[in-house]
């Protein structure tokens, strides 16, 4: 899901296609790639974290692009400067609704399938760390996030790589599981809500993410000294709060 619209087309965006389904990246998912790397104290640690950020975007929509299409539905990836996008692609073309119509269960699938597409390439790479001989050491970030520190004997910059892949795949995607509009966990708690309360399930999950935004943000300020957290969630949650003030309660 986005938090902003659809970002047209540019000359400079780079396309290509991975198993079939269409990928448009937007020059200035670059720029934020680069941003979220700067301190990096290396021009190779800073390019490690571009690579890592895109691959770890990429797998996360392939993740919801797959489940779409066993559904029936194609789709197309735009990343871009806000993360990454998987559109229906009847949107994608231009059109208002998707062309398959999905249950709200299918919805849960879909939205589910792109944070464990990160904990599954995040399971891998620990598994890969261990073969290739790597120390794993169990941590906990806050006490509850997994985030184990890997040290592998082939290099600094393979274990800068396995780690930028880990943090980015593990704790975004726990992060990215909060019920809160307009992440994955938002769209999740959406659909189970709409499925109890037909009528007042769609203000319901508005409510949870004013609160649940209002508290990350708190949360990501106070513990993790995150400005970029309290100003994301921050916004989110007024985002959810404008929605309940106009009455509208679209998804
Ligand atoms: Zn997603």
């Amino acid at each position: 899901m986005s938090l902003f619209q659809i970002p047209p087309p540019t000359r400079f965006d780079l396309r290509f296609s991975i198993v079939g389904i269409p990928v448009r990246v937007h020059p200035l998912f670059w720029l934020i790639a680069v941003l979220f790397g700067a301190s990096s104290n290396s021009i190779p640690g800073l390019l490690i974290w571009v690579i890592a950020i895109f691959i770890s975007i990429l797998i996360h929509e392939l993740g919801h692009a797959l489940a779409m299409r066993r559904h029936g539905q194609g789709s197309q990836i735009i990343l871009h400067f806000a993360g990454g996008l998987t559109i229906p692609e009847s949107m994608a073309w231009g059109g208002g609704y998707a062309s398959v119509a999905i249950t709200a269960n299918q919805q849960i699938f879909i939205s589910l399938a792109g944070p464990f597409a990160g904990f599954l390439l995040a399971t891998l790479l620990l598994v890969v760390s261990a073969l290739l001989g790597g120390t794993i050491i169990p941590n906990f970030v806050l006490g509850i996030i997994p985030f184990p520190i890997v040290f592998l004997p082939i290099g600094e910059l393979a274990t800068t790589f396995v780690m930028s892949m880990l943090w980015v795949n593990i704790f975004w995607g726990i992060v990215n599981l909060m019920p809160v509009n307009p992440l994955d966990g938002g769209t999740v708690a959406r659909n189970i809500l709409i499925q109890y309360d037909p009528w007042n399930g769609v203000r319901t999950s508005l409510w949870l993410s004013v609160i649940t935004g209002a508290l990350i943000a708190i949360a990501g300020f106070v513990f993790l000294r995150s400005t970029y957290m309290a100003f994301l969630f921050g916004l989110l949650a007024f985002q959810s709060y404008q929605a309940l003030q106009a009455g509208s309660g679209r998804g």
